[in-house]
């Protein structure tokens, strides 16, 4: 059986508290989120009707700074789901050190059944209803599943209205007109990118010699697939929503993208085209892209895409999670069994969050770096905490997941207890 995705997250947590020393009081906070909110966003529907959606904010933990992440549209979107988004990020942010805590949000809805228009209308609603809820200084939103650049400018400008001032820090993925940050959309893919080539290296596993496959073909999916075929990796397989495309000699991943990007842009904010539609290749499922035998698979999609279910049926070597939880913990089980080797997500997709970073100094500065400065930063910290965290799997013998967890376990519970008062109980 699943999970559930807040069960999922602490099952990690428990797995790496056995190797931490931190206080109990550091554990205890660490059980439940700090704040939450579940609001309705009304939005007037081109036709004159009114719909009213769930929405939701969360900060798990603002120990090390303010709450940061994303918001996502997606019919699955519930108060759980959030929950358990916002606790990874609070641990991302502490993995990367950044100076922030774990936050998200999201709207239950099927985005791609809006227009544009409307689109426009419900984000803009949604700042309305957690305006009270957020702020530079407090919690930080950015861009995932389904919402973009475009969106995140929307939030910007409408939390700026309420405030009678301009906030760019409210919201980071903005376009770079309204004080986004140069690499900021491609950030995610290239943070995985550093840290799969720093793993690989380790196993003198060259990009010639190594086959890959990549579940789902969106902001990451797409952007990874174009960063490894550059350097030689051989992309046999992607898929999105409606299903994938495999080449065993290797995809043209640079006509893929072109022909998602051409049918996008006929179609507005988001593409309804398909993967599926490019010529010479097999047409594959899902289910199929998952377990073809391949040396890397990069899950970029959506969770729980890896259970026990499917777990025997992986042959790839390496597993980068590119996506949030895509393979539950009783798979991570029956995977290290068969000797498959699992990159967690809170490292390998943290390129977003650390180039979000970025933008928040920048806005806050008010001056704004070159796309090289951008990128050097985001190379010299993603191999740096992917070293540390391989340091810390050698040490104690134990997979790359539960030492990221340490490795932010240990960053936390530092800061929580030069925060607290036990101290003083104990006198
Ligand atoms: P996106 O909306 O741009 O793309 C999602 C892709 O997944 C689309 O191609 C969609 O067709 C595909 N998809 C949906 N359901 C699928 C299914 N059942 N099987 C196969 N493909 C399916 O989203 P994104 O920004 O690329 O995010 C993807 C994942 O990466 C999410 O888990 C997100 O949380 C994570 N992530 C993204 C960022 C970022 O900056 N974009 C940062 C960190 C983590």
């Amino acid at each position: 059986m699943v999970k559930s995705s807040f069960a999922e997250a602490s099952t990690r947590l428990e797995q790496a508290l056995k190797y931490v020393n931190i206080s109990d009081d550091a554990i205890a906070r660490l059980q439940y989120p700090k704040a939450s909110v579940s609001v309705s966003i009304p939005l007037r529907l081109d036709d004159g009707s009114l719909q009213i959606f769930r929405g939701y904010r969360v900060r798990y933990d603002d120990t090390r700074g303010p709450a940061k992440g994303g918001v996502r549209y997606h019919p699955q979107v519930s108060l759980e789901e959030v929950e358990s988004l916002a606790f990874w990020m609070t641990f991302k942010c502490a993995l990367l050190n950044l100076p922030f805590g774990g936050g998200k949000g999201g709207i239950t809805l099927h985005p791609k059944s809006l227009s544009k228009q409307e689109l426009e209308r419900v984000s803009r609603s949604y700042i309305d209803a957690i305006a009270d809820f957020i702020g530079p200084d407090v919690d930080i939103l950015a861009p995932d599943m389904y919402t973009n650049p475009t969106i995140m400018g929307w939030m910007m400008d409408q939390y700026s209205i309420i405030q009678r001032s301009i906030v760019p820090g409210v919201v980071t993925g903005k376009p770079l007109s309204m004080g986004g940050s140069q690499g900021r959309e491609t950030a995610t893919s290239l943070g995985a990118f550093y840290v799969i080539n720093t793993i690989l290296s380790k196993f003198d596993q060259s990009p010639q010699e190594t086959t890959v496959a990549i579940q789902g073909f969106g902001n990451a999916g797409a952007v990874i697939a174009s960063l490894l075929a550059n350097i030689g990796y051989r992309v046999v397989a992607v898929s999105d929503s409606q299903g994938g495309i495999y080449a065993p000699q290797g995809l043209n991943i640079p006509s893929i993208r072109q022909y998602k990007l051409a049918k996008q842009r006929l179609q507005g904010v988001y593409c309804d085209n398909s993967v599926c539609n490019i010529v010479e290749h097999e047409i594959i499922s899902n289910a199929d892209l998952l377990s073809l035998d391949v040396d890397v698979l990069i899950p970029a999609a959506l969770e729980n895409q890896i259970t026990p279910d499917n777990a025997h049926t992986i042959q790839a070597k390496y597993i980068f999670e590119l996506a949030n939880g895509p393979v539950t913990s009783g798979a991570d089980e029956i995977l290290e069994k068969k000797g498959i080797s699992v990159f967690p997500d809170i490292l390998v997709n943290a390129g977003g969050v650390t180039v979000s970073y970025f933008e928040w100094v920048q806005n806050r500065n008010g001056y704004y770096w070159s796309k090289d400065e951008v990128t050097q930063r985001l190379k010299k910290r993603m191999t740096q905490e992917t070293e540390t965290t391989w340091s810390i799997a050698q040490e104690f013998d134990i997979s790359m997941r539960i030492a990221a967890y340490i490795h932010a376990l240990e960053r936390l519970g530092e800061a929580m207890d030069a925060k607290g008062t036990r101290n003083y109980y104990q006198q």
